[in-house]
């Protein structure tokens, strides 16, 4: 990836944070309210997934440029990055381990903030060490048993409504 191209993205992403994020840091603080609209923009400008490779649908950018575009959603709103976090980690793995069908049915509508998932690995006794995970999943008639109780999920408020 050329210098020339991470620049031009870091400044479509501090514009794009300087106009759209910074302003309204304060009042999301306060209120606590979930920017769906906000992701919305930020999918469309490809500001999500942004090192899934070209031909499974993204920008396939480089690591360094995902750092300068989570600088700048950063000096936004931390939070707002987090979601950027939390959509290229979910999406690497998707990438790497999804099964084909999954990319097709998941992939483009997490980039896109369509669909809201969240990535539910911490638990009480298990952070860093997520060999300590205590949660089970049980296969049952029609789909699974999940038993356990997760800590620190980003967005697990909505994200179990799935499509909005
Ligand atoms: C804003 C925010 C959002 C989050 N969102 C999510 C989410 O969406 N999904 C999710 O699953 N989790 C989420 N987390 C949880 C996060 O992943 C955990 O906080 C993290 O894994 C650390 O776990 P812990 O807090 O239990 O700390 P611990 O695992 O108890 O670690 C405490 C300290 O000990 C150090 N440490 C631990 N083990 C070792 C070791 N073996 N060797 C050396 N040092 C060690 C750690 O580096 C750390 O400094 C979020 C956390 C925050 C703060």
């Amino acid at each position: 990836m050329s210098r020339e191209i991470q620049l031009q993205v870091r400044d479509m992403a501090r514009s794009f944070s300087n106009e759209n994020i910074r302003p309204i840091a304060q009042e999301l603080d306060e209120s606590e309210k979930f920017p769906h609209e906000l992701y919305l923009q930020m999918g469309e400008l490809g500001l999500f997934g942004i090192c899934v490779p070209e031909d499974e649908g993204g920008p396939g950018f480089d690591t360094v440029t995902y750092a300068l575009v989570m600088e700048e959603l950063s000096r936004g709103y931390a939070s707002v990055a987090d979601q950027c976090g939390l959509i290229e980690l979910i999406t690497t793995l998707l990438v790497r381990h999804g099964t084909p069908q999954q990319k097709i049915e998941i992939l483009s509508d997490v980039m896109s903030a369509k669909k809201l998932v969240a990535y539910c690995i911490s638990e009480a006794e298990a952070g860093t060490d997520v060999s300590g995970i205590r949660t089970s999943a049980t296969k049952c008639d029609g789909g699974w048993i999940l038993n356990g109780f997760k800590f620190w999920i980003h967005i697990d408020a909505v994200a179990y409504q799935g499509f909005v």
